[in-house]
């Protein structure tokens, strides 16, 4: 087996920011040239995520509509009374959309839907840089 990991950074506004990685991601993969392959992409940090979406206008509306429902970004939160950094929201958001996504790559082609995107949702309360890691397996 061998692993193979890239990485990227991606400059964020915070605010379940969205941003579509998908090229980087391709780009970390394709160059590689392989075959068959187990692609995993990771972000680093508690109030960021990486998931998948179609990135279309209404998507980029409904997902921080819901979210909003779920985990609002004015509810009282345990850990803004302990730590005062005003970001319970996104550290709960967060945990429940989760830091990674994995996709098949099968004849050397990674296994998206023709709608899927991969993303980053950036939900912290301030603009960060985010480190993405692209662990291909093979
Ligand atoms: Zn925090």
């Amino acid at each position: 087996m061998t692993v193979i990991t890239e990485k990227f950074n991606i400059n964020t506004h915070g605010f379940t920011d969205i941003i579509d990685i998908t090229q980087k991601v391709k780009n970390a993969v394709y160059k590689h040239t392989l075959h068959s392959a187990v692609v995993h992409v990771y972000v680093a940090g508690s109030t960021v995520s990486v998931t998948n979406i179609e990135f279309e206008p209404g998507l980029l509306v409904d997902l921080p509509e819901v979210l909003e429902k779920i985990a609002p970004s004015d509810g009282e939160y345990h850990h803004d009374n302990t730590w005062h950094d005003g970001n319970g929201y996104a550290h709960v958001r967060a945990s429940i959309i989760g830091n990674g996504t994995t996709v098949p790559l099968i004849d050397g082609a990674l296994q998206l839907g023709q709608w899927q995107q991969i993303v980053l949702i950036d939900f912290d309360n301030k603009a960060r840089t985010r480190t993405v890691y692209v662990q291909i397996v093979y």
